[in-house]
């Protein structure tokens, strides 16, 4: 398993990573923002399995660097910070991390937790093969046109009019879901479970806001359709 790990303090980061190595973890440390998003450009970079990243850096902000890393990179990502309010999680996974630890955290517990989101990761990376067996996920060949707006799942693009549009890995997630059934109401509870895996209640108003972010990326607000009480549905443009 390799381990990108994104902290500025570098007494934490050596004594993090002599725990992790230890544990078998093949660890690279970036000491900034900057650092952790050159680290993780596809070509000549090494390829990484999960990024633990430090909220406080002294370049940039933390939920900045893990919004670039989820448009930058198909990788899990696990906040770790000191910021132990409801508000500063909710926001960190609305950006896309896959977890929080917040410190101090107890070192098995951090990997514990390391093991639980590569592995998830694998198993979705895995279930997007075309021979998955979910009906609704499988990606079909090609790319899905929408009017304006094509998706292409095997390559998680989307563009409008020809124009790439950088979507976080839940945003197209959620569109990828509507999209291969134009149309069709998908029930809140369906695409929380689809998409983020989990029937968390509080996973309803991050829906609400992954929703808004697409309208709004996209530039066309009636794509995603509201169906009060009910869910959602996508509307191809004429
Ligand atoms: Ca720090």
């Amino acid at each position: 398993m390799r381990l990108l790990l994104v902290e500025d303090d570098e007494r934490v980061a050596a004594a993090l990573a002599a725990v992790l190595r230890k544990h078998g973890l093949s660890v690279t440390h970036a000491r900034n923002g900057e650092e952790a998003l050159r680290a993780l450009l596809p070509e000549p970079g090494p390829a990484y399995d999960v990024v633990l990243l430090d909220l406080g850096l002294p370049d940039q902000d933390g939920f900045e660097v893990c919004s670039r890393i989820r448009r930058q990179a198909a990788i899990p990502v696990i906040m770790v910070t000191a910021r132990a309010d409801v508000r500063s999680r909710i926001h960190g996974l609305n950006l896309g991390a896959d977890d929080y630890v917040v410190k101090p955290y107890d070192t098995g517990e951090l990997l514990a937790r390391i093991h639980a989101v590569a592995r998830r990761h694998t198993q979705e990376a895995a279930e997007a093969l075309p021979a998955a067996q979910d009906p609704v996920l499988r990606p079909q060949p090609g790319a899905l046109w929408l009017g304006p707006v094509s998706v292409e799942l095997p390559t998680r693009r989307v563009t409008v009019e020809g124009e790439d549009i950088a979507l976080t890995r839940k945003e197209f997630d959620l569109l990828a879901l509507l999209a291969q059934r134009p149309g069709v109401v998908f029930r809140r509870e369906q695409i929380i479970s689809e998409v983020w895996r989990t029937s968390w209640e509080g996973t309803g108003r991050t829906l609400e806001v992954h929703v808004a972010s697409l309208r709004s990326k996209l530039r066309l607000p009636a794509l995603i359709e509201t169906v009060r009480g009910v869910g959602y549905r996508l509307v191809v443009p004429a």
